[in-house]
């Protein structure tokens, strides 16, 4: 298995290499020439408390109502880990990635039992270090949600900006988070959000070694097999933001 997973990180680090999506800290194309355009929407927390970074049950509910009347079909981490592979891989017709970063306890109250009566998916971003604290998922919220398809990542240990550190103490938040992440699920753990989007011309070459596949940051855009998968783009869903579909077109989709 582990040696499945290093060739696949050398076909990776050979789509890098040969400048595809060009170095690691250029930006990459936000349409693919050819290809599947798949958006990765980003959401925090889901409730009632304030800020700009939660959003409602309701809207919530709401947005993943159109998504489904829009046509997507939400894929997994895995699957799309197959697919920057191999772009031969076959996904469904829209496929589309939603993604909760910082492992707060609401997403498991609330995001989850949405995302399940929708017949939805969607990737948890867990800051290791703060697992069982007050209002963040337990180890065992994260063990019965990987457990029911949902996909689980990093987010580092301590959720501190990679971009702003030396390369020994982001190897160690990288490779931590993910060992623990890999103990407590039992499975390989093969992508990380980046923290507050921050990342270095390092990084990627970082992220590689300690074994991911890709990383997300928070620049606005759509991800294709043609993308950066260490600079990987995301469309941030804000609570005062209003009809999904506008704000995915805002935020660099269709
Ligand atoms: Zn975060």
């Amino acid at each position: 298995m582990l040696s499945r997973r290093r060739f696949l990180q050398k076909c990776l680090l050979a789509t890098v290499a040969m400048g595809i999506g060009g170095s690691p800290f250029s930006r990459s194309r936000a349409r693919a020439a050819t290809g599947t355009d798949i958006p990765v929407l980003l959401y925090h927390r889901v409730g009632d408390t304030q800020g700009h970074m939660t959003v409602s049950p309701k809207r919530f509910a709401t947005d993943l109502a159109n998504l489904k009347d829009m046509g997507f079909s939400t894929i997994s981490l895995d699957l799309f880990r197959r697919y920057l592979a191999d772009p031969e891989t076959p996904l469904p017709e829209n496929p589309l990635m939603i993604s909760f970063d910082d492992g707060y306890l609401d997403n498991f109250l609330n995001a989850y039992p949405l995302l399940r009566e929708y017949g939805m998916t969607a990737a948890f971003y867990i800051i290791t270090g703060m697992v069982g604290e007050a209002d963040r998922l337990t180890p065992a919220h994260i063990r019965e949600i990987a457990a029911n398809g949902m996909s689980i990542g990093s987010h580092t240990v301590s959720h501190r900006e990679l971009g702003e550190m030396d390369t020994e103490e982001a190897a160690s938040e990288m490779s931590l988070s993910r060992l623990y992440l890999e103990g407590l699920l039992q499975r390989s753990v093969n992508f990380i959000a980046y923290p507050k989007g921050s990342y270095n011309e390092f990084t990627a070459k970082i992220a590689n070694e300690a074994a991911y596949n890709g990383g997300f940051s928070v620049e606005y855009g759509t991800c294709a097999h043609t993308s950066n998968p260490y600079a990987l783009r995301r469309i941030p869903i804000f609570s005062f933001d209003r009809e999904i579909k506008q704000t995915m077109i805002k935020r660099g989709w269709g």
